[in-house]
Formats: structure tokens, sequence, C-alpha cells
């Protein structure tokens, strides 16, 4: 339960973020018939009906970053998941691909093990940080901390 604080804090946000929080989201999902922009699973859409923080519930995303000179029109927004804009938002995602992105959310909506192959995808290209990832993915997986 949000304290009345969080509550005025997030209110403040949205006021902040300004324009896109006018758009309809009904209007930015069924441009593309809910398809979640970052994911782009065609058998698990945006659900409207959802609301946060369910993995499915619908958010809109930047597709270029604010931070990064992107804007607010309606050409730099897309839907997209509530999960999948959080983890594009903390995880440094714009270097993975919407493959790793839908194991993700299978992981988190049907507890489905990310497949390792997708998984290591993911760092092949970022070199020696890639292999102490691999390594430290290996001993979770171990179970040894
Ligand atoms: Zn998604």
């Amino acid at each position: 339960m949000a304290t009345r604080d969080q509550d005025r804090h997030r209110r403040a946000q949205m006021r902040a973020n300004g324009p896109v929080e006018s758009f309809a989201m009904r209007e930015i999902g069924e441009r593309a018939r809910w398809l979640c922009g970052i994911c782009r699973d065609e058998d698990r859409p945006v659900d409207p009906t959802r609301k946060r923080p369910d993995p499915l519930s619908p958010s809109i995303d930047h597709i270029r970053p604010v931070a990064s000179g992107g804007t607010h029109p309606r050409s730099n927004v897309q839907i997209s998941h509530w999960f999948c804009n959080l983890e594009k938002n903390t995880g440094g995602f714009s270097s993975r691909s919407a493959e790793y992105m839908r194991a993700k959310l299978a992981r988190v909506v049907d507890g489905t093990p990310i497949p390792e192959q997708v998984w290591r995808s993911q760092f092949t290209h970022w070199g020696p940080a890639a292999r102490v990832h691999a390594r430290a993915a290996h001993r979770t997986r171990r179970g040894v901390r």
C-alpha cells in the first residue's frame, strides 16, 4: 500500500513527465494492437485491464529515453508491458534483445527459466564483463554464493 507521501511523489512525477501522461494509454496501445514494443511477444500482449505492478499491465515506453535527448511526442512513445519498461529502465536494456526480454517476462509470469542460449547470447559482445557475468550466473544456478 502506497503511503500518502509516495502518492504525492508519484503524482508530481506524472506532472513532471508532461504531455506523455495526457496521451491516452488506449490510443497508444491500440495503435500497436497491444504488442509490447520492447519484447514484441505476440503470444503475450499487453493487457490494458491489468494494473501495475502486474508485469503484463500497460506502460508507456519512451523509445528514445528523454535523458538521451528523446522528446515527448507520440512518435517517441510505444506501448509496453509494465515489467519490460521497468527492466529497460533499470537493467541497461539497450543492448539486450527482444528475445531475452520475452524470456525474462516468461520467467516472471510463468516461472519458466531463461534458456541458457538466450541468456548467453546477451553477453557475447560485451567482452570481459560478459565473462564475469556468465561466471556469476553459473554460480547462481549451482546455488553457490
Ligand atoms: Zn514486453
